[in-house]
């Protein structure tokens, strides 16, 4: 058996995303810029998954820009900014983004731009008094995200979004995990740009969009041709561009089903069986504040990376966010961020569910956690007598 319980990693492609590719792959692959009726006809479908990924979100179709991944879009976003905002602008960031935000902010910081990164609590919530004080010190660049991906935790992005409006700032949201798993509309929440990423919503790898509003200045980070309106050179990359106007369909379309409170079901359940199960464990984050789809556990005494071990032998895949620094493992800056003791942090783990995730799954892994948790127990030093 096998459950697949790392969806915030990658997701699975949808059946209905590969069919609607492979023509693109062996009857329509013209380009679509070209001037003959057989690239026009790609441009056709290029230009109709562009209205169905702005009608997931609530944009124009002019708006959206396709680009190579989440981490493009990000970079692109940030960089355009700092392009268009002048040497003075402050760039305002949170220590808990993916290193896709995080290392080009720290980049522009080391060419000379002040960077603040506002801090979050205990349960990941956003230092909302720090925030709206750095915002309201001068002309500044807000770059937060709207889903954490090792917690799950949401921030009050439409709130923030209102008060950089309010002060005359741009900003930008880094959507890659909350897109198909919570509402996400532009037209209620006003940021001036969005990213988002393909292969977490059932698309391939190697497809990303980036929302920009109308009238917001921008600055492309690839040059070259004259793709998508001079903002993103390179020519299209038809097949995946396809398969995610379909991936977005289909998102909106769970959206309405009631996916994530299907999900959510199977989280709460799993969540619930592990800590009733295992002793000395505890949910990373707030509760009520998260995606559907999301929990962050540590078991206490234990490394996550050895549960992750005995999982995957068992045919179960999750994760953790600790990186090897030096030889030892080192718990992610999300999960230290938040303050969680040092214990716990060590044995942290990411469940992510997916709308194709089963019952079978979830109780698969509840049937076997117990057993791992106290074998590794029995083993650490940790563990008080
Ligand atoms: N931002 C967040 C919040 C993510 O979770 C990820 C991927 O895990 C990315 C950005 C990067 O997206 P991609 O893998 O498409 O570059």
């Amino acid at each position: 058996m096998i459950a697949y319980l790392d969806n915030n990693a990658t997701t699975q492609v949808a059946p209905e995303v590969i069919e609607a590719m492979l023509p693109f792959f062996t009857e329509k692959w013209g380009n679509p810029s070209s001037m003959h009726a057989f690239g026009g006809r790609v441009a056709a479908h290029v230009r109709e998954a562009r209205e169905k990924v702005a009608a997931l979100i609530g944009a124009d179709p002019s708006e959206i820009i396709f680009t190579s991944c989440g981490t493009e879009s990000n970079n692109t976003a940030i960089f355009s900014a700092a392009a268009t905002g002048g040497s003075h602008l402050k760039i305002i960031t949170t220590r808990v983004e993916h290193p896709a935000v995080l290392a080009p902010c720290r980049r522009l910081g080391e060419m000379g731009h002040k960077v603040v990164e506002i801090a979050v609590d205990h349960e990941g919530h956003l230092d909302m008094d720090a925030l709206a004080r750095e915002i309201s010190g001068g002309r500044c660049f807000v770059t937060i995200m709207w889903a954490n991906n090792e917690t799950g935790v949401t921030f009050p992005i439409k709130k923030i979004a209102q008060m950089v409006k309010e002060a005359g700032g741009i900003i930008h949201t880094d959507a890659v995990q909350a897109i198909g798993k919570i509402p996400v509309d532009v037209r209620e929440t006003p940021v001036d740009m969005l990213s988002f990423s393909g292969h977490k919503i059932h698309a391939p790898k190697g497809i990303g969009v980036l929302y920009i509003r109308k009238g917001t200045p921008f600055r492309a980070l690839l040059l070259g041709g004259h793709q998508e309106n001079n903002r993103r050179a390179g020519t299209e990359n038809v097949p995946y561009i396809v398969g995610l106007g379909v991936a977005c369909e289909l998102a909106a379309e769970e959206l309405r089903k009631g996916a994530p409170a299907r999900m959510a079901g199977l989280r709460d359940k799993l969540e619930e069986g592990l800590l009733r199960s295992c002793p000395d464990s505890r949910v990373n984050g707030d509760k009520q504040q998260r995606l559907p789809n999301t929990s962050n556990m540590s078991f206490e005494y234990i490394e996550g990376e050895a549960i992750l071990y005995h999982l995957s032998d068992l045919g179960i895949a999750a994760s953790s966010g600790s990186a090897c620094t030096s030889g030892s493992l080192e718990p992610s800056h999300v999960i230290r961020a938040m303050g969680v003791p040092f214990t716990a942090a060590h044995g942290s783990i990411r469940f992510s569910l997916s709308r194709y995730t089963s019952a079978e799954e979830i109780d698969y892994t509840l049937h076997h956690m117990p057993a791992i948790v106290k074998k590794l127990r029995d083993l650490s030093p940790f563990v008080r007598t």
